[in-house]
């Protein structure tokens, strides 16, 4: 049998971000109380990497813990949540919880509460299993998440096909902490995620989303994205997912491209970028997208090769895609492009510079012309005031069209040509 040692020092200082937390920690020491660090803290801080955020984990019941600190919220008081406030943060303070049976493929039925042992037990992953007591210097581990902290793999704690069969999405956060982490998937656990793969379309696409979320936004995308078609996921991220094999080239390519940096948008549009508007639609809705999400990728699918060719780009197009919500979006998917196109770099270079040759406010000025200009010449309202105006407007941005008084005489030569006195 193998005997792991359970418990080894920290050698590591705590940041100082960390002092709220400690803090609830040797208040709930005082009164009595187990009370410890756990989770994924635990694990960034093993690693050095800064966590995102300090959880508590302790035999105190909910009840209790809102008897012993002045501000309190009730967050998933089912599941044992409580929120502190202390030195201006809201800290999540978990009791310790072993989960009930799991029904509906997300949540468990019940949860009760138990001791540090049994709440390791019902983590997901072994390196997210771990709890470190601050106070003591100790790490306590009962799921040898050291070991594969220091071997970087994602393991399930326990069997992995129950545990995936429990809650399907910890299919997607296996690839995501693998990702994110620059680990592998433990053999059994990834099989376990290939078996289980087709349950993750029960899973409420809000979820997904979330998950893809941050797969998407973490500069390890590429790798988050192989992992998921390693494992046979990508069929099953939307109802009704299908992958053609130049979609994926498509997808891997430009994910793979994207700067470190690159936010949701433009990720999320590498993602679907060799889709028509209407597939893409579809897919926005069955990931709950919200609306705004839903128009960005759309439009950044369908320009997404407009500056191609920077220099070719008339400035009036260039113009109206400057003044779209989501150009910054466009230029960042843009110059993953450029990496695969020849002379990217020039390409690169000439973007910058047409973009820095137009100043702020010529990029959207107010129109010259307007409907009461087409009113005031009896023009009666139709698709030709668009046409018209659309017109002019173009050749304002063009800059061949410089004033008031050069417009209205366009507009002049316009009007004759149609047939208006
Ligand atoms: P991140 O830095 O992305 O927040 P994390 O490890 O803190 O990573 P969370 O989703 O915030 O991940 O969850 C906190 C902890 O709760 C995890 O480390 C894990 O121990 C446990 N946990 C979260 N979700 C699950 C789940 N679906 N099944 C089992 N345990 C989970
Ligand atoms: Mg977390």
């Amino acid at each position: 049998m193998c005997v792991m040692s359970e418990t080894f020092g920290f050698q590591g200082d705590l940041p100082k971000v960390a002092g709220a937390a400690v803090e609830i920690i040797r208040n709930l020491t005082a009164a009595g109380h187990a009370a410890l660090l756990a989770g994924g803290c635990v694990r960034d801080l093993l690693r050095g990497s800064p966590p995102k955020d300090y959880d508590v984990a302790t035999d105190a019941t909910p009840d209790r813990v809102c008897q012993l600190f002045r501000a309190t919220r009730k967050v998933g008081a089912q599941f044992g949540v409580v929120l502190v406030r202390k030195r201006r943060r809201w800290i999540e303070v978990a009791t310790f919880r072993s989960d009930g049976p799991y029904l509906d493929g997300r949540h468990p039925a019940r949860v009760t509460f138990s001791d540090a042992r049994r709440d390791a037990l019902r983590r997901d992953f072994t390196v997210n299993g771990m709890f470190l007591d601050p106070l003591k210097g100790l790490v306590i581990d009962y799921v040898d998440g050291r070991a594969d902290l220091e071997a970087g793999l994602i393991r399930c704690i326990g069997e992995p096909s129950e545990r995936l069969e429990e809650d399907h999405l910890r299919l997607l956060r296996a690839v995501r902490f693998a990702a994110r982490l620059g680990f592998d998937v433990e053999p059994a656990t990834f099989a376990a995620t290939q078996a289980n793969a087709p349950k993750l379309v029960k899973v409420a696409a809000e979820r997904v989303r979330e998950e893809l979320e941050k797969m998407l936004t973490h500069a390890a995308r590429r790798r988050a994205f192989e992992l998921m078609e390693q494992a046979g996921l990508l069929p099953y991220l939307w109802e009704g997912a299908a992958w053609q094999p130049e979609q994926l080239a498509a997808a891997r390519s430009l994910l793979e491209r994207l700067g470190a940096e690159a936010p949701f948008e433009p990720a999320f549009a590498a993602l679907v970028a060799d889709r028509r508007p209407q597939e893409i639609h579809a897919i926005c809705r069955a990931l709950a997208c919200s609306n705004d999400q839903r128009e960005a990728t759309v439009w950044l699918v369908r320009h997404q090769a407009d500056l191609d060719e920077p220099d070719a780009i008339p400035l009036a197009g260039l113009k109206r895609l400057m003044a779209h919500g989501s150009f910054t979006a466009l230029r960042t998917l843009a110059e993953a492009r450029y990496q695969v196109l020849p002379d990217g770099r020039e390409r690169s270079a000439a973007l910058q510079r047409r973009l820095s040759s137009i100043a702020p406010e010529a990029v959207q000025p107010p129109p010259f012309i307007t409907g009461d200009d087409l009113a005031q010449r009896g023009v009666e309202p139709g698709p030709i005031y668009k046409e018209i105006l659309d017109e002019l407007y173009t050749r304002q941005l063009d800059e061949t069209v410089r004033s008031r008084p050069a417009a209205l005489q366009a507009l002049k030569t316009l009007l004759r040509a149609r047939g208006f006195a």
